[in-house]
């Protein structure tokens, strides 16, 4: 694939939005917040999850997914993730009492364990289809991360959810060949202290940090937004200088490597 497929934009479900999942090549996603309804057959492709955090928006479908196709699966899902997110997945989700934990289930054909959680810390580095894929600091209310998404010569980061954060600022200057910036707006700017309370950004609460940055030589996404807000935010955006280039994503939308 030459590009990410974004399967859900938003950082809420509700009239037809769908929360975030982007499809990084054929196999992989980051995160997991909507795979199967856009995928439909095609999310048996799916082998690898990386997750940025343990908030359910981003990982709804891990449960359905494995469900839905484990009669069929000859290898495991392999969900990655920081050890807290992992930890959280298990005693949360995966605990026999909201969903049966698929990591102790062995595939039908015996040949492994249904779903292998695999634990990442910031800095690895995964060289997988093709693509470089690495943990970045992000500033969340959970433990979390972004990762940074290396194909040929052109890097993307994905920051999924995140306040200010000092340490993505230095990742995001340091990657010189960065060439998508894809970066959260859950609320408008009127929300400040909502915002800050969460670890989101609003348009004006981004601006003050991008605004660090010594250039903004690369595009900007814009996801996560909170869908009762949409017209609201995207208005914000396209009246705010620094941000009115920006792309307000949207579900299905291609994002080019
Ligand atoms: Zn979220
Ligand atoms: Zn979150």
């Amino acid at each position: 694939m030459n590009h990410i497929d974004v399967l859900g934009a938003y950082g809420g479900k509700g009239c037809g939005k769908n929360t975030t999942c982007f499809r990084i090549a054929k196999n992989i996603t980051i995160d997991a917040g909507n795979i199967l309804a856009p995928l439909k057959k095609e999310s048996t492709d799916i082998e690898h999850i990386f997750l940025t955090h343990s908030h359910l928006d981003h990982i709804i479908d891990i449960p359905f997914l494995i469900d839905a196709f484990y009669s069929e699966k000859k290898t495991p899902l392999r969900v990655y993730g920081l050890k807290e997110t992992l930890d959280d997945l298990k005693t949360h989700i995966l605990n026999w009492r909201i969903w049966p934990d698929f990591s102790e289930l062995d595939l039908i054909d015996k040949s492994g364990k249904s779903i292998l959680l695999c634990e990442i810390k910031i800095g690895d580095r995964f060289e997988i289809s093709g693509l470089l894929i690495e943990p970045i600091t992000t500033c969340h209310t959970v433990a979390s991360c972004g990762y940074r998404v290396t194909k040929g010569d052109t890097a993307t980061i994905i920051t999924a959810d995140t306040g200010v954060c000092d340490e993505l600022l230095v990742e995001i200057e340091k990657t010189k060949n960065l060439k998508n910036l894809v970066i959260e707006c859950s609320f408008p700017s009127r929300f400040k202290k909502l915002a800050e309370d969460s670890k989101h950004f609003t348009p004006e609460i981004l601006v003050g940090e991008l605004s660090k940055l010594p250039s903004l030589n690369f595009n900007i996404f814009l996801n996560h937004i909170k869908p009762s807000y949409e017209n609201e935010i995207r208005q914000e955006v396209h009246s705010t200088e620094m941000l009115k280039n920006s792309i307000v994503l949207e579900d299905g939308w291609k994002i080019g490597y």
